[in-house]
């Protein structure tokens, strides 16, 4: 071997994963210039195919000498750029993404690539934006903690130093006891010990009250981390908080993944909230993760609900979580009173499409009389829920998707809320030329132009995603809310989360069978979480609340605890033994393979040809794992069998192991990758998708 060549074999290669749905990784030749500067978490652009990406090294490198024999080294292609050593993927964020690759069965690349978007890469940082993140003091405000609280933070902080292997607790705080307060006194405890902290929330935009809270109740600047913000300040900030200079975090689900320097403590707002469990292209839970990475880093993660989810609380009945307990709001109002009124037998509000009771209106008169505020909770977008021929009883539906369209007056359009597809409202029944098209049901939008009709002297604010498109617009509603300039605040799901308006002393559910209805294994525990969550935004301050919950099913269970007629513990107890027996979370895990095809005839025949060769690899595995129960469910159609013209059926796989489950995940990927299949995985899936 001449001089040339040892150089050349001493040089590097890198193994790399790109942003793309494939689950091996790429090897790639390193310029001589960037030898050395490379280490596993650096991203680095690479051609791939007929385009150049952003991926990231995933080994540390090696020299060429190496390489397997199968490869040949002038077939390499190079990188092309790389980032700096302080750029790269910290290693506790790099292995939790290695273990949700695999847990969740999603291409290493693409959680690379969610925990550090390839866009802000390689952008300079702006010397404005630089001045801006150091960490600045703010004014700190004084918080005195209640018995309670102080009892909670110390049982939080005694775990916190404690030997457990795994140290998560559970805050199960009541709605307005005051668990935002004890997360600022617990994180400046950590934050005195010189670590950093990570709050996550379901929902961004709702937090800007909370970030100021935050700010001044720690005493320093707090940077907020989603998926949305812009690509320079993620840039910045990601720098910032690599180093040390910002120490605390509040975010989105994506926030799991916030590079923080030696975190310490990670709290969980709201851990039951569905939307921490991320359904758009790479499939991940936030809470879940947050407990692997705090394992990972000896963290306290801190649980915090008024509602928790029945996975939580099963663990700590098992003794695998500690929880602490505020079972009393903080402020003197006290819990509001929940009264039911029966749509069935009260007399409606006649001349508007939303049902409404007489009874309502006249506590919704009184609470204005008094200069007080309401909020109404409508779980419905638009103008009426769909439009029925009054002849025939057609009801017009998308014609991509398999959903009934919802009539969206002020725009004059029938709208699919799936596909987003829009089509004027139709003058006669395409299908019997009838004229007398009836909109059936109400939402948001026909409700905000009904109420002025009944109550002309308030003024109205809606909040749900047509009304609010961003994030300025959405901060104006609350302010406004919050400054007294309306007094009534009218929302879907949107108005259950967080808020903390002190002069709401009324809130109205104007349907709540809605919630019940919702074929989906975990629809009762949802419901009963949703109408907590409603209920609790009613008096938070020193004025007593009241909730209305108006419904057709006056006797349903979910009403029965809410009104504390029967003990949340019984009716949890409940469904846990259902779900048992079914072998449902907590107990048994779950995940759903699906196919997508324009053809229905295909994604049928898929799903058996996927089926029938799991069958193989399920009796293996009973063979050799005798107490294992497996189950492969399906064909069946999803819930929203076509959407976007693309057909949807699924697999159900339940498995009572969490190996067992991962193995027939992997058969199943791998018959479908020989048949150049696209197979969509979702482990521990939520709701219907
Ligand atoms: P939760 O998050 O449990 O729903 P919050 O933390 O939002 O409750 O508290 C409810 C209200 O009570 C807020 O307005 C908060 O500022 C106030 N509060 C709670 N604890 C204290 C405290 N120790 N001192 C002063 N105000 C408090
Ligand atoms: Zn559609």
């Amino acid at each position: 071997m001449g001089a040339v060549d040892s150089v050349i074999q001493s040089l590097e290669i890198v193994s790399v994963a790109v942003p793309r749905p494939i689950d091996s990784f790429f090897t790639y030749s390193v310029p001589a210039e960037m030898t050395g500067l490379l280490s596993k978490g650096s991203w680095v652009r690479v051609p791939f195919g007929r385009s150049n990406v952003v991926g990231f090294v995933v080994d540390t490198p090696k020299t060429r000498a190496e390489l397997p024999p199968s490869l040949d080294p002038a077939k390499l292609k190079a990188i092309t750029e790389a980032g700096s050593i302080e750029d790269r993927i910290p290693t506790d964020v790099f292995e939790l993404c290695r273990w949700a690759s695999k847990y969740y069965a999603q291409p290493l690349g693409e959680l690379l690539a969610a925990a550090c978007p390839p866009a802000s890469l390689g952008l300079r940082s702006t010397k404005r934006a630089a001045k801006e993140l150091s960490r600045n003091t703010v004014e700190q405000r004084e918080i005195h903690l209640n018995d309670e609280q102080k009892i909670a933070l110390e049982e939080l902080d005694a775990h916190r130093k404690g030997s457990s292997l795994s140290k998560v607790s559970l805050l199960h705080g009541v709605t307005g006891s005051g668990k935002t307060e004890v997360y600022i006194e617990l994180a400046k405890r950590v934050l005195s010990e010189g670590k950093g902290v990570l709050l996550l929330v379901p929902e961004i935009a709702l937090t800007s009250q909370l970030h100021s809270r935050l700010e001044s109740g720690i005493g320093e600047s707090v940077a907020r981390w989603h998926s949305a913000m812009p690509d320079g300040q993620r840039r910045d900030q990601g720098a910032a908080l690599r180093c040390g200079e910002i120490r605390v975090v509040v975010g989105a689900r994506s926030a799991v993944f916030a590079p923080i320097k030696n975190l310490g403590l990670i709290l969980v707002d709201e851990e039951h909230d569905p939307t921490y469990k991320q359904d758009d292209r790479v499939r991940y839970h936030a809470r879940d993760l947050s407990i692997v990475r705090g394992k990972s880093l000896d963290a306290l993660v801190v649980l915090g609900s008024a509602t928790p989810s029945l996975e939580t609380r099963e663990r700590v009945r098992e003794g695998k979580y500690h929880s602490s307990v505020l079972s009393a709001r903080f402020a003197s109002g006290g819990m509001p009173t929940i009264e039911i009124v029966d749509l069935g037998e009260e007399i409606r509000v006649e001349g508007i499409q939303a049902a409404l009771a007489e009874k309502t209106l006249t506590v919704m008169r009184e609470t204005l009389a008094r200069g007080e505020q309401i909020m109404i909770y409508l779980n419905r977008r638009g103008f009426a829920a769909f439009l029925r021929c009054r002849d025939c009883g057609e009801v017009s539906e998308c014609p991509n998707c398999s959903i009934s369209l919802t009539v969206h007056k002020r725009s004059r359009e029938l709208r699919c809320h799936v596909c987003g597809h829009a089509e004027g409202i139709p003058d006669f029944c395409p299908k019997c030329q009838a004229v007398d098209l009836d909109p059936i049901g109400a939402g948001t939008e026909s409700l905000e132009e009904e109420l002025p009709k009944i109550l002309p002297d308030a003024k109205i604010l809606r909040l749900d995603r047509d009304a609010i498109t961003s994030a300025t617009r959405l901060e104006k509603t609350l302010d406004a809310f919050r400054n007294g300039e309306a007094q009534i605040l009218l929302g879907t799901q949107m108005l259950a989360k967080g808020h903390d308006f002190p002069k709401v002393t009324l809130v109205v559910v104007i349907l709540a069978d809605a919630l019940f209805r919702y074929p989906d294994f975990r629809a009762p525990e949802r419901a009963l979480q949703i109408l907590s969550q409603v209920s609790g935004r009613a008096g938070r301050g020193e004025l007593p609340g009241r909730v209305l919950v108006q419904t057709y099913q006056p006797d349903s269970p979910i009403l029965e605890v809410l009104l504390g007629n029967r003990s949340e513990e019984s009716f949890l107890a409940e469904e846990c033994e259902l779900r048992q027996a079914l072998d449902y979370p907590p107990f048994g895990r779950l995940a759903r393979l699906r196919i997508e095809s324009s053809d229905r005839i295909e994604a049928v025949s898929r799903c058996e040809a996927i089926a029938n060769s799991l069958r193989q690899v399920q009796s293996q595995l009973e063979t050799t794992q005798p107490d294992l129960r497996l189950q492969i469910l399906g064909p069946s159609e999803a819930f929203l069998e076509r959407a976007k013209g693309i057909y949807r059926w699924d697999l159900l796989i339940k498995c009572s192991a969490v190996g067992a489950l991962s193995q027939t995940i992997l058969a199943a990927k791998q018959y479908a990758s020989r048949e150049k299949w696209t197979l969509l995985v979702d482990v521990d899936p939520y709701g219907l998708g």
